[in-house]
């Protein structure tokens, strides 16, 4: 039977739910379309994924808006950085906000949301290889800065995220943001891609974002 990569990546997922003793479709698949075009993101529509991840504001706002007209059921994770001038349009795309890691950024879409009269799930990223070149709130400020998040701005901070560096070995970094999450009352945990989604759910993830092992490789 042909059986397109959605299904297949979906299909692992479900081993690893079963192996880790979760609830079959217990673990969030986000389809990360970003580069990619509406010719290419429909058949996975039509295949049925509905959670889909963008890295950048721009671009998703010159998709987005046209395919949710036909799948008004989609939901649209922002996965990459944010810029504050760029909040307004982040909160009336997205339904969920995974990149949340410093102040100003909190107090921006808290802002939005509460212009828009809309509420969005929210993440806060954590740098947990202390990249420099990557966004995200160091692993020694998390738990403060969640819980700032909560009484200043008064988000509602449900989960944390991270992306461990490229060349080192994920699982330490998975470890450490189940760490901190248990300790900043994070119930969600957004961590693994194509190359580690099934080491992330070992280590407890509830939300897997997965790009080319769906799309193929990007130009
Ligand atoms: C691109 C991207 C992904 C998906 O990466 P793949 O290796 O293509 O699965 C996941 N998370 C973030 C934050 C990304 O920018």
């Amino acid at each position: 039977m042909d059986q397109t990569a959605y299904h297949e990546v979906l299909a692992n997922i479900e081993k690893c739910e079963d192996s880790s003793g979760k609830n079959p479709g217990e673990i969030e698949l986000i389809v990360v379309s970003k580069t990619f075009q509406a010719d290419k993101i429909l058949p996975v529509l039509k295949d049925g994924a509905r959670r889909f991840g963008e890295n950048r504001v721009q671009e998703a706002m010159g998709k987005w808006p046209e395919l949710k007209k036909q799948y008004d059921d989609v939901e649209l994770h922002m996965i990459g950085p944010l810029q504050s001038n760029k909040a307004g349009d982040a909160v009336e795309l997205f339904d969920v906000i995974h990149t949340i890691d410093r102040d100003k950024i909190a107090a921006a879409i808290a802002k939005e949301m509460q212009k828009q009269g809309k509420k969005l799930k929210l993440f806060v990223q954590v740098n947990t290889g202390g990249e420099k070149q990557k966004a995200g709130i160091s692993p020694e400020e998390a738990v403060e800065f969640v819980a700032r998040c909560r009484s200043k701005f008064g988000l509602q901070i449900t989960g944390l995220m991270c992306i461990p560096p490229f060349d080192e070995n994920p699982g330490p970094h998975f470890a450490l943001l189940r760490k901190l999450g248990a300790q900043c009352d994070c119930e969600n945990l957004s961590m693994g891609m194509s190359a580690d989604f099934k080491t992330a759910i070992e280590f407890g993830a509830t939300h897997v974002r997965v790009g080319s092992a769906i799309f193929g490789e990007r130009g």
